[in-house]
This record gives C-alpha cells, structure tokens and sequence, in this order.
C-alpha cells in the first residue's frame, strides 16, 4: 500500500506519485517482518516490497570509528558501494522492479550520483538507460555514467528542470521512472542504511545527513521507525541535516517553520546536496522534527577544511559527504553521545575538489 505524503491519499497499486497533487508517496509495507538473512541490502529483502533481482552486492558497507578523539563517532561509508555512493542502494530495489516488471528503458534526473548508480544497475539488468542532467556536473561524473552505457541529456537550468524533462520523457515512452521523491521504492532501499547501522551499533544517539532532495534523512528515518514498530528497538536516533549555506531549503523551512522556499541561482562545491526543489523536503523536515533532531548549514570552507581532515583517518569523501564531518562544529553534544556521521560517496566522484582553495 502506498501513500501520500501530503493529501493522504492512498494506493493499492503502484504509482510513482500522486495523481491529485504530485507529491511524494511512502511506501506501508504491512507484511514486513524482521529476518536479517544473507548479505548488503537483500539481507533485508524481508522488509523491501520488491523482489530482488538486480544486485551489484551493495550494502554492507564499513562502520569506522574516528581515532585521534575520545568521543564515539562513527563513519558509515557508504563510497564503498559498487559506484561509489549510497545512491546504489536505491538502485537495486527500483531497477529489480523494473525488470520484474519487463521495462526495457529506464530514466532519471540526477546531479551525477544517482545517474552513474541508475545507469550501472540498467546495464546489469540489459535495461537502456536516459539520464537528464544538469549543465555543470563534473566530467568525471559525467564518465562515470558514459561508461555504463547510459544516453546522457544535458539540461539547462538546473537539476529541477532536469527533473521536469525526466518525467516528460518517461511519460512520452513508457519509461521506467527510476529516482528519488519520483519512485517511492527507492527509499525502501536507502532506509537499509538503518538496518545495517542498528546491526552495527544499536541505535545511535544522533545521526547527521548530508542532504539534498531529502530522500536519504527520510529514509533512515522511515528504516528506524520500522524496527520500532515490530518491536525490534525502543528508542530512536535524533536526526541532523546538513546542507550548504547557499542552497539550505530543507534546513531553512525548519528554523522557519514555514514553507519551502526555492533559493536563488547559487552554487557550492556541494553539488551532490545542490537541490533548489527538494522533493522529498516535507518528509525531510517530518523526520527532524519528530526525532528532536535539528538542521545546520556549513560553508564551501568548512567542507574543504573537513575532507582535508577526513583525509587524515584515512577516509577520502567527497564534498556533500564531508559536510556531514564539518557539521559537527554547528552543535553541542555530550561526550557520551554516540554519533553516526553518513559518508554518502566517495572522493573519486570529485577528486578535482580537494585542490580548490578554501575561500
Ligand atoms: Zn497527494
């Protein structure tokens, strides 16, 4: 059963968002169970309403606990995924529904991560892949997806208008849809980030998220809910969203209390979290609120700053990734609080990043 996000409204079948108001749907998955079996995101096929059937063995990736300080926190890596970023996670789970349901193209809109992610999985699944993109993407993010074999659209005016041609295009050839806030089921593949981490480590005190579209707090959110409900676990992490200080929408609306609003044409060497029109922003705000979290922004120099400093225990993150590093100078926490810091994709997305000066 699928439901909306906004109006309520309910479905008995699959549909990628809502017909009344094109809000994001979430999925109530009412038969799931808590049978941890096997290994990476399908040890939790039990608790995804998709049939696995594309993996590229993603999941199951590092837990490493910061060594130079005495507090516990912890680094989940998630650049360790076959294409370097949490984003495959959710790819496995859309892309095996789009082969159960014998689609023989897919589309996306991406700023890079979930379009090389998307793109992997099709060509494992002999699925085509069409991935709308915006203009100043970075060209190794751009070769990444080339090499997968995907037919790459490059779009003015940014990732929203990348995302509006996306769904024309699906629409127009009877594509599959394959992204975020647009495709409830690949948020059921993120919130495996949440099954992995209680496994891991129990239930952590905070949990800080690079964010973007909102799609990945929403998910780990949703992921420790779950395991609330059946029983599983009693407390649950606050959650901690972090976005750059020119593109703050989600964190914005928060302090606000108020409506999303779309910034202005800016830019940030964030651009994996760079999203004007957050789709899953709503859910987003829903998950910091209800788990007394907060929300922080951070500077393109505190990101620099910090992947520099990450470098330093061995972790090379990229940009959005190390702003959830930097956000630890943007609040208090007790000495004895255990904190999970979201690595979401690796450095060699951007390598080209760590040589710009901080300003
Ligand atoms: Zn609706």
């Amino acid at each position: 059963m699928l439901s909306c996000v906004k109006c309520g409204r309910r479905y008995g079948e699959f549909v990628t968002s809502c017909n009344d108001c094109g809000s994001p749907l979430v999925v109530d998955y009412e038969d799931r169970e808590w049978k941890p079996n096997g290994q990476g995101v399908w040890r939790y096929q039990s608790m995804i309403p998709v049939s696995g059937s594309i993996s590229l063995s993603e999941g199951n990736t590092p837990l490493v606990r910061r060594r130079d300080v005495d507090e516990e926190i912890f680094m989940k890596l998630e650049g360790d995924n076959p294409t370097g970023s949490f984003k495959d996670r959710g790819s496995t789970v859309v892309i095996s529904d789009a082969f159960n349901k014998k689609y023989n193209c897919a589309v996306v809109a991406s700023t890079g991560n979930m379009g090389a992610s998307v793109a992997a999985y099709c060509a494992y699944a002999n699925i085509k892949a069409r991935v709308f993109i915006p203009e100043d993407v970075t060209e190794e993010k751009i070769s990444q997806i080339s090499v997968y074999g995907a037919e790459l659209v490059r779009v003015a005016g940014g990732f929203s208008k990348a995302v509006e041609r996306s769904k024309e295009d699906a629409r127009g050839k009877g594509c599959y849809l394959a992204m975020t806030g647009l495709n409830p089921y690949f948020i059921e593949g993120l919130k495996t980030i949440s099954f992995e981490l209680f496994e891991q480590m129990g239930v952590p005190d905070k949990i800080i998220v690079p964010t973007g579209s909102g799609g990945l707090i929403t998910a780990i959110f949703k992921g420790f809910l779950e395991l609330r409900d059946l029983g599983v676990l009693r407390t649950l992490p606050q959650m901690i969203s972090v976005q750059s200080d020119v593109v703050a929408p989600i964190v914005d609306a928060w302090r606000t209390g108020g409506d999303i609003v779309i910034p202005k044409e800016v830019k940030t060497i964030a651009s994996a979290i760079m999203v004007k029109l957050p789709f899953n922003g709503y859910s987003a705000i829903e998950a910091i609120k209800k788990s007394g979290g907060i929300g922080v922004t951070v500077t393109d120099y505190q990101i620099l700053r910090a992947i520099k400093d990450l470098g330093r225990e061995g972790v090379f993150a990229e940009p959005a990734s190390a702003a959830a590093y930097a956000a630890l100078e943007e609040f208090d926490y007790r000495r004895d609080e255990r904190i999970a810091l979201m690595i979401t994709g690796s450095g060699l997305k951007d390598p080209a990043a760590v040589l710009k000066n901080p300003v």
